[in-house]
């Protein structure tokens, strides 16, 4: 024998209703409770510069729309809700998000209209600046042309690998070269590099540039010598 179950909202029969205390049927479920807890603006935070997306306080890779939209409406993700987006952009150029939520049978939308924010991130303002922690001094009798494509080189491949790392500057002499670097870790790969291929002399030394917090701060210099 089968127990048969009233919506006190419908008023239909079912077998299944939902809810805590006041249980209803799928249907009228959605119009007393919400599945997921949709804000009606989402702001989304991305670089001018290299188009990266701001992300709990960090810089991620996320450069197509739908990807952004994606990890920005997953915070809003609930246990047991399956989400998926419907986006848009409408007459007055705003993008626009359908959310569609779904429990058991039970079924509902939200919609939000997204802000994009444009700013710029930390690594592309440093680069704007001209922020540099290494000096690379490339020196030599020889013909130092090539060593410092190479430099240049093997600083835009690992630029590509983070944004972090990147030549600044690079300032030619009569001595030689110096290049300014973002940071010790892409000083070390060109370094790398160097001592493959051309069999240099390095010398290291530190170059006080202030005080932070009580500390003091150093720039690392480096000779290379050929
Ligand atoms: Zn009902
Ligand atoms: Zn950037």
């Amino acid at each position: 024998m089968k127990f048969s179950k009233f919506c006190p909202m419908c008023g239909k029969e079912n077998e299944v209703l939902y809810g805590d205390e006041k249980k209803l049927c799928a249907e009228c479920y959605p119009r007393k409770h919400d599945l997921l807890d949709v804000p009606d603006e989402v702001k989304i935070t991305l670089c001018s510069v290299c188009g990266r997306m701001k992300s709990h306080g960090e810089w991620i890779e996320e450069y197509s729309m739908r990807d952004q939209l994606l990890e920005a409406f997953s915070e809003f993700n609930e246990e047991n809700v399956e989400m998926r987006l419907q986006f848009w952009e409408d007459d007055n150029e705003v993008t626009r998000v359908k959310v569609h939520a779904s429990r058991d049978r039970i079924e509902d939308s939200y919609e939000s209209r997204i802000e994009f924010n444009k700013t710029q991130c930390k690594d592309c303002a440093r680069f704007e600046n001209g922020f540099y922690k290494v000096k690379l001094q490339l020196r030599g009798e020889k013909d130092l042309e090539p060593v410092s494509n190479a430099i240049v080189d093997r600083a835009a491949e690992a630029t590509n690998d983070s944004r972090k790392d990147f030549l600044s500057n690079v300032e030619k002499h009569d001595h030689g070269f110096d290049f300014y670097l973002s940071t010790e870790r892409i000083n070390k790969k060109i370094l790398s590099v160097l001592r493959e291929r051309f069999d240099p002399e390095i010398q290291r030394s530190y170059e006080l540039i202030g005080e932070e917090r009580g500390e003091e701060v150093y720039r690392n210099v480096v000779s290379v010598r050929l």
